[in-house]
């Protein structure tokens, strides 16, 4: 009797958080996910109604209640919680529904086929980001099932219009049905695990901050006239001369909390000669020299130190012996979080030192934010899980270059981290954005595993 309950006791420490039967939970998410692409959620249209659908079937077939919200006609978020005892704030588990456009013509499969080969799914939208989707939308199906005790709500949020800044989504919803979204904390796409060759974990990324796009279009007017006679207001040259004083001007560099811990971590599991790189530049006061050699390890540290101003698009004249009266530029600009982009916009146009140059701001999707704290129970969750499930493999605090639906939500005062399925070291994109997007099955369904230990760890009620 006495041996009976030592065992329960024991097996109840061990084992503190309900897992549910792993190989049909795992099958179940990659089947979700497996149906999930072969939905045509793409940009611009979105669409996304037709993923809100087939996962609201679910949640009713499970008797789940859930709502779909619709910022126009077919530009559908799905809603759905789990309750839990109210004695903490919730926890929203979020992912987006539409993919970028493709083009069928470049693509080895079926971009919506959901074909897989050799333990790879090759679908638009398996990397980016129905792999999130369908692994949130799977913890959410197991808190139920299993009636997990929770300390607090669980919120499960398929999101549309993601890839296009978010109006139609997350900014829709955060502007007009706060409530049903309203937590503490957000899990959102973006951070991931990186896997080798061997397909061992070689580290665990969690998005804390990212960037901002700040585009800005130029606009150089001048005189049209004949090839033959010089004109001083020539737009090709002012526009030029413009394009290329942004494309010579860094920035100054700039730490925040995540890129600080980030290279501090990564300096510790570097080879000798990068880690003092990595060092350098924390040390107190870094010289140029410094940053570019940071510069030289890769172009991705480059631009997380500093906001990043990039010419992407340069248009002017028709004819080769005709000045146009005009001529354009696009300026692609990543800020740092923190930015301020009318004071950053004032300090360009000084840079540009260009009357006749107009700079126009395209309209801005993504808010100004603060980088989500490490010091939170979220961030300890990850850190905690991760060193319990993948012993000794680093966790790295990061922050992207790209942007995601986390600047709204940290604007918003919604502390937002980034994880998703891992990637291989070899090609960290995955094919995002361009053809044959894939993502590798296990790890994927390990995400799952890792998310689920995860939200009970900050959810459960103990
Ligand atoms: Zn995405």
């Amino acid at each position: 009797m006495i041996r009976a309950t030592l065992l329960t006791l024991v097996a109840a420490a061990l084992f503190a958080a309900p897992q549910p039967d792993w190989p049909a939970a795992r099958q179940e998410a990659l089947d979700t996910l497996g149906d999930l692409v072969k939905l045509d959620t793409s940009q611009p249209e979105g669409n996304e109604i037709r993923a809100a659908k087939y996962l609201k079937a679910k949640l009713d077939a499970e008797g789940i209640a859930s709502a779909i919200v619709e910022a126009k006609p077919g530009r559908a978020s799905l809603i759905a919680r789990v309750k839990g005892n109210g004695s903490k704030r919730p926890l929203l588990l979020l992912g987006h529904l539409d993919v970028v456009a493709v083009e069928r013509s470049e693509w080895s499969f079926d971009p919506f086929g959901g074909v897989v080969e050799d333990g790879i799914l090759y679908a638009r939208g398996s990397g980016d980001d129905k792999g999130v989707v369908a692994g949130s939308f799977q913890t959410l199906l197991m808190l139920h099932r299993l009636q997990v005790p929770l300390a607090r709500d669980v919120i499960f949020l398929g999101v549309a219009d993601e890839e296009a800044g978010g109006l139609e989504g997350i900014t829709y919803l955060l502007d007009n049905h706060r409530e049903k979204i309203e937590a503490e904390f957000a899990i959102n796409e973006a951070g991931k695990g990186v896997f080798d060759r061997s397909a061992n974990y070689t580290r665990f990324e969690i998005q804390t901050a990212e960037k901002t796009p700040r585009r800005v279009d130029l606009k150089a007017a001048g005189t049209s006239g004949h090839g033959s006679i010089p004109l001083k207001d020539n737009p090709v040259g002012s526009l030029a001369r413009a394009v290329g004083r942004l494309f010579d001007h860094e920035m100054p560099p700039r730490l925040n909390e995540t890129t600080r811990e980030y290279f501090r971590r990564l300096a510790e599991i570097s080879p000798p000669e990068r880690a003092e790189v990595f060092r350098a530049i924390l040390a107190p006061n870094p010289t140029p020299e410094d940053y570019e050699r940071l510069r030289g390890l890769s172009p991705v540290y480059h631009s997380m130190v500093r906001t990043s101003i990039v010419p992407t698009i340069f248009r002017g004249g028709y004819l080769k012996n005709v000045i146009p009266a005009e001529a354009e530029a696009t300026i692609d600009i990543r800020a740092l979080p923190d930015e301020d982009p009318e004071r950053m916009f004032s300090l360009l146009k000084r840079i540009m030192n260009e009357p006749t140059v107009d700079l126009t701001p395209h309209p801005q999707t993504r808010p100004s934010h603060e980088p989500s704290s490490l010091e939170t129970d979220v961030f300890r969750a990850f850190e905690k899980v991760l060193e319990k499930m993948h012993p000794g493999v680093p966790v790295l605090p990061t922050m992207s270059t790209g942007a995601t639906d986390s600047a709204q939500l940290r604007a918003a005062g919604i502390a937002s981290y980034g994880f998703g399925p891992a990637k291989p070291a070899w090609d960290l994109a995955g094919g995002i954005h361009g053809k044959d997007e894939y993502l590798y099955v296990k790890p994927f369904q390990d995400y799952v595993e890792i998310l689920w230990n995860v939200v009970l760890e900050i959810a459960a009620d103990r």
